[in-house]
């Protein structure tokens, strides 16, 4: 197949930033889906170590792909202000990605700073990252130390040569497990391992991971392929409903459903049914969970996107750099918030999708 390298950012100018919201801010938002604004998640690089091929393949992000210049990038600073008045509107929960959040210089200095931010009630905040684990051994204590409260991991297999190629840099399986072991060692939990399944490339490591993982204390989570992005060549028939995940895997380990753990939690829980722990599978094309979706995504150079299905963001960089004060951002982040009607993958699933504009890659925007 011929993949063509696109451009990093959408080649359309970004979104306008409303600059008046509706009603009082700051405050509690809601979209016009009635959704809070609670989960931000925060893309600190466009960089990765891996090149896993649903995610970054490396015929497209090659030598030659545009990367952003470090001067493009939020530097720490502006990301903690950022932050800062998202909380104040709401947000509870923050996730730092990528890219490979852990490849970004120093990230313990911004976690610190995020871990020192307080809810408008005085409350710390969940703050937890994304990674793939390459840099987690050495990393792990220091993250903690800083104030990070829990970490993801991305593993997509225990079988080393499927791993390998799945990351497609000949990376071992064994140095992530290592980086798990250091981060319960470090007391980042629950850790939660994210898996993503594709069709006839790793679904025979759904049945081998959940053994490993059972009994460990370690949520398992298995996440169905998505059509993310525009250069993975993503196919429906490579997509491994969770239905079947959960048929597969209640074949051999019984399970139980169980409660959600709260309202915008992707994961549809499961228990095993002997009391050996949980596991979760996140149905992103099956099953749209577009209703109660709470989160906005910041990007690496200051965009705020409100889908990961989006084609734009709304430029906020450009506030911060022009000088624009507390009251101004918070006022274009409410109305950013308060005009979102996104909910791609229900009108996806309902056949209900006009043709689009390139939509961002997952690199770029953090899953
Ligand atoms: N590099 C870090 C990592 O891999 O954990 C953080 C960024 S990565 C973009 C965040 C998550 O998105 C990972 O768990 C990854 O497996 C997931 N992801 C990336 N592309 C995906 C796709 N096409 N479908 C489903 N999940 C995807
Ligand atoms: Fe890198 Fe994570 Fe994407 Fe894999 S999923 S290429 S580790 S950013
Ligand atoms: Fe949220 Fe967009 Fe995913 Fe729907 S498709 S759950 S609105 S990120």
């Amino acid at each position: 197949m011929v993949r063509r390298v696109i451009p990093l950012v959408a080649q359309t100018a970004p979104l306008p930033v409303p600059m008046h919201a509706v009603g009082e801010a700051p405050g509690p938002l809601h979209d016009q889906l009635q959704r809070p604004l609670r989960d931000l998640r925060i893309s600190v690089t466009d960089r990765c170590n891996f090149r896993c091929s649903y995610c970054m393949p490396k015929e497209v992000f090659n030598k030659d792909y545009p990367y952003l210049p470090h001067s493009a990038l939020l530097s720490f600073e502006e990301i903690a202000r950022l932050a800062r008045l998202f909380v104040a509107q709401g947000v509870r929960k923050i996730r730092l990605t990528g890219g490979e959040p852990l490849l970004r210089k120093n990230i313990e200095v911004l976690v610190a700073q995020l871990a020192a931010l307080r809810t408008p009630d005085g409350a710390p905040l969940d703050l937890t990252l994304t990674t793939n684990g390459s840099l987690l051994a050495r990393k792990a204590a220091s993250l903690k130390a800083a104030g990070l409260n829990r970490v993801t991991v991305s593993l997509d297999g225990l079988d080393d040569t499927v791993f390998r190629r799945m990351n497609d840099v000949d990376f071992p399986v064994a140095d992530v497990l290592h980086g798990i072991d250091a981060a319960q060692r470090a007391g980042l939990g629950p850790i939660k391992v994210n898996m993503v399944v594709k069709r006839g490339t790793n679904e025979q490591e759904i049945v081998p991971m959940a053994r490993h993982f059972r009994g460990t204390g370690v949520v398992l989570r298995f996440i169905e392929y998505m059509d993310v992005g525009a250069t993975n060549g993503w196919r429906m028939d490579e997509v491994l409903p969770s239905a079947e995940v959960v048929q597969r895997l209640s074949a051999e380990l019984p399970l139980v459903a169980l409660d959600p753990s709260a309202p915008g939690e992707t994961a549809e829980r499961w228990g095993y049914a002997d009391g050996s722990g949980e596991i979760g599978v996140i149905s992103s094309v099956t099953q749209a969970f577009c209703h109660d979706c709470n989160r906005a995504r910041l990007s690496t150079e200051g965009q705020v996107y409100l889908c990961l299905f989006a084609s734009r963001g709304h430029d906020l960089r450009g506030l911060l750099r022009g000088g624009a004060s507390d009251a101004d951002i918070t006022q274009a982040i409410a109305g950013i918030w308060q005009q979102r009607s996104d909910r791609y993958s229900q009108l996806r699933g309902a056949g209900m999708l006009a043709p689009r504009e390139k939509r961002i890659e997952m690199s770029y925007i953090g899953g």
